[in-house]
């Protein structure tokens, strides 16, 4: 069998990691798990059960209770709630301030923690999310922390939401973002931290090839070094 290769890519919000991920892994020809949509899953499940995204025993009960899975498909991850596939309803900012919440909370992280190991063992993996270089996969084949200032990340958020039709200001972006870098910062269990031997890419004044074949040229020359 190949050797496994995981790729660990942390980041703050809107930093582009979720769609750098993705070509990276393509280019690589490895699959791309993208763990903020199994938390996002997670929250959009509680708002739509009715339980409070507050009640941290409610809601890490409500995680032990469901099945989560995903499926990589042509067009790439589906995150599968009790086996409905929830893809399409995880981008909003309701559900993104939700998800941010529900993973504060070590229930829930635990769960979560566990799938994505279960996954990356035995399938090569560039695995996306905010505590994979620290905590999920601490002997990763290379650890990326992918980040841009946050004015930079907002603007690129904004316009996304706007494509999308959403009618958020800058400002509103811009705030939320800045909240749910805090949430994740300062959480108790596994806040986004730069793991001690991950490399740090900063993307504020790159486009999106020029980062994507920067993250190429590091994991190649890891790959190599390891050989
Ligand atoms: O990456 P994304 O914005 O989709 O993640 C949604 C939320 O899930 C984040 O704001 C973060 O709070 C949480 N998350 C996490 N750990 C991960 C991935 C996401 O805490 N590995």
């Amino acid at each position: 069998m190949d050797k496994i290769i995981n790729i660990a890519m942390d980041g703050p919000v809107g930093a582009g990691k979720s769609s750098i991920a993705r070509a990276v892994a393509d280019r690589l020809n490895i699959l791309h798990l993208d763990t903020g949509a199994m938390y996002r899953a997670v929250g959009l499940t509680a708002i739509s059960r009715g339980v409070s995204v507050n009640d941290e025993e409610a809601v890490s009960a409500l995680c032990k209770e469901i099945t989560l899975t995903v499926e990589h498909h042509a067009d790439g991850q589906h995150t599968l709630v009790d086996g409905r596939d929830v893809t399409g309803s995880l981008r909003t900012e309701e559900v993104s301030m939700a998800a941010s919440r529900v993973a504060t909370y070590p229930g829930v992280r635990a769960e979560m923690v566990a799938i994505q190991q279960r996954l990356a063992k035995t399938t090569s993996m560039l695995v996306d999310g905010r505590d994979i270089g620290t905590r999920v996969l601490p002997d990763a084949t290379i650890k990326i922390f992918l980040t841009a200032q946050a004015e930079e990340r907002a603007r690129r958020r904004y316009v996304q939401l706007q494509e999308a039709g959403a009618s958020d200001t800058f400002e509103q972006v811009l705030e939320d973002l800045r909240r749910r870098d805090d949430q994740d910062m300062n959480r108790k269990t596994d806040p986004l931290r730069v793991a001690e031997d991950a490399v740090v890419v900063d993307s504020t004044d790159c486009t999106f090839e020029q980062t994507v074949e920067r993250i190429l040229m590091l994991v190649e020359e890891r790959i190599r070094e390891k050989e």
